[in-house]
Formats: C-alpha cells, structure tokens, sequence
C-alpha cells in the first residue's frame, strides 16, 4: 500500500521548521548573500540549540529517517540554502561515515554532533582535475608505519573551512592508496579539524548559496592514525568505491530536496504576488481558456510536484533498505533542472521586480543553479540513470 499523506504529527513538526526558515532565516537572507564571508554566528547557535532538541524528534522519524531528512530540508531551503548548508551539522562528511564506517567508526565519529559547542564536517572529493570522473582521484594516502600519510589538494569542499579548522569537525578526504589499482585503491579517511598538515587555502567567491563556505584544501604529508581509515585498507575489485556511491545515494535525495525548497519559494512568492495584483490563476478550466501566465505558472506548479514526488520515492526506498541508485539520480536530475527553470520563469514572470535585489527571486535563481552541479551535475545523472536502465557498466557508458 502506498500512502503520499503526511501524518498530523509531521506535518505539525513541519509547521515549527516552516516557522524557523521564515523567522529566523529570511530577515538574514540577503545580509549574508551580500556579506559571503561573514559568519552567521548568532543563527547557527540559535539552529544548534534547535537540532539538539530536534534530534529527539528525528529519532520519532523511526525507520522514515531519509524521507524525513527531505521534509525538513525542504522547508529549512525554502528559508535559505545558503544558510542551510552553513548549519552546524555531520553533512556529507557524517555521511561519508554512515555509509563507509564501521560501528565503532559510526559511534566514534557521529557522536560527537549530539553534545557540546557547534560542529561541522566535511567531504573532500573533488580536485583540480577531477570532478565528475570521481575515480581519478591523485590525492595519495601512503604508509609511514601504522599510519597513513595523505598528500594533495581538494577544491570546492562544502563547509570545508568550519570542518578543518573552527570547529571540533572532520573531513572525510578521498585518496588512493594504490594508484595502479584505479577505483579500488580509493579509500576515505576522516581527517580530524586542524591536524597538522591539512591546510584551507582559500574560500571561494560564488554565484548562489554565498552563506555557505566553500573551501580549498591542501594536504602535506597530512598524518591520520590507522583507526581513520573508514571500512578496512584492503585494496579489492569492490574496493571502497562502492561506499562513494552509496554516500551519494543517500545524499542526492537531500539536495533534491533543497532544490525543491527553493523552488517553492519562488513559487509561492509568484503565487502572492499575482493574488495581490489580482492576476487570475484558474484552475479545473479547459486548457486552451488559460492565459499563458496561469499556464506557465501551472507547469512551474507540475514540475515541483514531480519532483517531490520521485525524491520522496528516492528517500522513501532508502528507508526500507532498497537500493536506490537509479532513483536518487532520478530526484536529483529532476529537482536540479527543475528548480533551474522554475526560479529562472519566477524571475522573468515579475519583471523588472523579479531581477531586482529589493525581493529575494533574483538571489533564488542564483541559489538555484548548484543543486544542478553538486552531487553529481544534471549530465552525470542522466548517464547514471541511462546506465541503470539500459544495465550498461560505467566502462561501457561514459
Ligand atoms: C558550491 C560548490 C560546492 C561543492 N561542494 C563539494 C563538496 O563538498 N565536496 C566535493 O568533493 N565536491 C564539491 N563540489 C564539486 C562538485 O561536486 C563538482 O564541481 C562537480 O562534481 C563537477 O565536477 P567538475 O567541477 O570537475 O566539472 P567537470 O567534471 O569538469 O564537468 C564540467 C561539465 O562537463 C560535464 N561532463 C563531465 N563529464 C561528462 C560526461 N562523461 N558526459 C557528459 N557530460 C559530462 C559536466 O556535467 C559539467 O557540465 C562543489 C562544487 C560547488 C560549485
């Protein structure tokens, strides 16, 4: 049996975040779209207190925990992205370690985000000159002794700078230990925040989610004890790889659900707007009686409820223990280009006040374009997708 209704108490859970994103972050949305490096200090302590009485009410999400990831992501981005992402939280890094680590690795690593002052972590898996082809990571991880010695550099590593150095985080790097085996000499290490070796060169200036940190890392013969190598240091034709690919499974549904957020932002400030301009949206008429704008404003409507629906799927087959590989993608591929298009129409359905940095659509449309790059582009995920349909390996479909 298939149910899409939201349960009285989630929908009552969802009420309290919807009053977060639009009391807590909206009034701050533009300062630190404007101010990129500026830390939202205030924010993120009033968010930690609030995830720390959250992560209870996240236990009740009992076996429905991804698809309640979704919910709240949702409507956190319907707030802002940008300081979404800057929330003190385990992030791709904690999930890295969810999906590589073992028990104790999980226990040691993840249980810190339940105590203390705020933390932050990262994954490191992008370089200069791999992207995309995640498998031709240079980054090393050699031995010296029991330990391992990581050498190289990573660029755009969300939360990188609160992950390496302000806070008691970590980053999960990606570096091969055998660089003749390929994607099976691909392991993650959990680098723990400012362990000698690991520097942040820089943060980036962006386009959207400007409240986020986006950093570049430098690795110098970066020593890790063997215990944060996650999983075992056995080099085998599975390898590790396959834990990249399961992080992302997990992962590409959250940012499905981001980009919906952001969508619906936009949507709904259209929706008002046209209320307040009484503009008429009718809906349950024959098709050829609607104006273009109710048309365009119904196929915007469509496509977010499209791909809600196939992240909810994505999230929803996670929690049941299925393998969601094509699904993810599919909510991924679909919410990316959606939320592309859907802010890009908000912008030029209101004109001149659509581009104008006086209401926030025009930072929208900004925010809107990473959920289409990160996490794997639109073009990796249609060919993950094509590749899971037409059962064709990676070497035989690239
Ligand atoms: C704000 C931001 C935050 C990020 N955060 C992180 C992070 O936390 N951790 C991390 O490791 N990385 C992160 N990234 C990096 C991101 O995941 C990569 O930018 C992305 O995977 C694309 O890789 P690339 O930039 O090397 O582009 P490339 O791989 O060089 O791709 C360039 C273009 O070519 C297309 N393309 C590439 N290969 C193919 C193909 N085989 N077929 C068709 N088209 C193809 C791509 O779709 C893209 O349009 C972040 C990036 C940004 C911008």
């Amino acid at each position: 049996m298939i149910d899409f209704e939201l349960e009285p108490a989630v929908i009552r859970m969802l009420d309290l975040y919807h009053a977060s994103a639009e009391q807590m972050m909206r009034p701050i949305s533009r300062q630190y779209d404007e101010n990129e490096h500026e830390e939202p200090r205030q924010f993120w302590e009033a968010m930690w207190q609030a995830s720390r009485t959250g992560a209870n009410a996240n236990e009740g999400a009992g076996r429905a925990r991804n698809l309640y990831t979704c919910l709240t992501t949702e409507e956190l981005c319907w707030g802002d992205a940008g300081l979404f992402l800057s929330i003190p939280n385990p992030g791709l890094g904690g999930a890295a370690v969810a999906a590589a680590g073992t028990p104790e690795q999980k226990a040691r690593f993840l249980s810190r985000f339940r105590s203390g002052r705020p933390k932050w972590a990262a994954m490191a898996i992008t370089e200069p000159g791999c992207g995309s082809d995640s498998a031709a990571i240079t980054t090393t991880a050699q031995r010296d002794g029991d330990d391992w010695l990581i050498n190289g550099t990573k660029i755009f590593c969300t939360a990188g700078l609160m992950s390496a150095e302000r806070s008691e985080g970590f980053v999960v790097v990606w570096a091969t230990v055998d660089r003749n085996a390929g994607r099976a000499g691909i392991k993650p290490f959990v680098v723990e925040h400012n362990t000698p070796g690991m520097t942040v060169v820089r943060v980036e200036n962006k386009l959207g989610i400007r409240a986020s940190d986006t950093a570049m890392l430098l690795f110098d013969n970066c020593r890790v004890p063997p215990s944060n190598l996650l999983g075992n240091s056995e080099v085998t034709p599975a390898g590790a790889f396959k834990d990249v690919m399961a992080t992302f499974d997990a992962t590409r549904p959250i940012v499905a659900a981001m980009a919906i957020g952001v969508g619906r932002a936009a949507l709904d400030f259209v929706r008002d707007f046209f209320q307040r301009h009484n503009v008429p949206l009718r809906y349950g008429i024959s098709p050829r009686r609607l104006t273009a704008i109710e048309r365009d404003f119904m196929e915007m409507e469509v496509q977010l409820k499209a791909a809600r629906l196939l992240t909810w799927r994505a999230a929803w087959m996670l929690d049941a223990g299925l393998r969601n590989n094509l699904e993810a993608s599919m909510a991924k591929a679909k919410a990316g280009k959606v939320v592309t298009l859907i802010t890009q129409k908000a912008v030029e359905l209101l004109g001149p006040l659509g581009y104008s940095r006086k209401e926030l659509v025009e930072k929208w449309m900004r925010d809107a374009k990473i959920n289409d790059i990160f996490e794997g582009t639109q073009q990796i995920n249609l060919m993950i997708i094509a590749r899971r349909i037409l059962d064709y390996s990676s070497k035989e479909l690239n």
